[in-house]
């Protein structure tokens, strides 16, 4: 990235995100599938990732800023086994404010495990955002956990069941598909 994003704040309710200008590229995913290891891995600054992982902040929209214009978000995971209903409703409720009406939102990365497909809440959201209209990039994450040729495997079916959302080989151990995600972060940012 051509700047190392800085932690802004860390939001439970809308009116609490930081003003809707500029451009802004969100990460969401399943929990353990390695949002925030991509979100170190993407940025190089091992401290972000910790703070989106600082018990409380698990469930809240935490926001990094990269210069004045340009924001990385960090929307809270989902998929928690035992979650009480209410969290859930929260959650859901939060994601959803923000993604349905966040202007400055150019892009949503979401995470997925390669060795897992896309289970129910990744299929909800990816039609969530069709609906919306937000670009998305797939990182199909722990790609070092497969065989090259199985990785590509899972890769055509995942795709092949996300009608068309372009999904990238990910892994924060050999860096397979960072650069890919990055040259599309800086993309949907504007940045040059
Ligand atoms: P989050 O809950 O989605 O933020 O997931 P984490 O980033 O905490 O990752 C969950 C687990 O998967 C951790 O034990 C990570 O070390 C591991 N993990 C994440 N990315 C990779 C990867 O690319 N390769 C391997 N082998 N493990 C990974």
């Amino acid at each position: 990235m051509a700047f190392a994003p800085i932690f802004m704040l860390s939001a439970a309710h809308p009116r609490d995100f930081p003003p809707d200008e500029g451009l802004e590229v969100a990460l969401v995913g399943r929990s353990n599938s390695g949002k925030s290891t991509a979100l170190n891995r993407l940025t190089g600054i091992h401290k972000l990732a910790r703070v989106s992982k600082t018990p409380g902040r698990t469930q809240l929209v935490n926001f990094f800023a990269i210069g004045e214009e340009r924001r990385l978000v960090d929307l809270p995971g989902y998929g928690f086994a035992r979650v009480p209903r209410a969290t859930q409703a929260r959650w859901q409720s939060l994601v959803e404010t923000y993604l349905g009406t966040r202007r400055s939102l150019a892009g949503l990365l979401l995470t997925v495990d390669v060795r897992r497909r896309l289970m129910e809440h990744d299929e909800r959201m990816l039609l969530r955002v069709r609906e919306l209209g937000i670009p998305v990039l797939l990182l199909l994450t722990k790609a070092d956990k497969l065989s090259r040729q199985a990785a590509i495997a899972e890769q055509r079916a995942i795709a092949a069941g996300a009608a068309g959302v372009p999904a990238v080989l990910f892994s924060a151990l050999t860096n397979q598909g960072i650069a890919e995600a990055q040259s599309q972060v800086e993309t949907w940012l504007k940045v040059q």
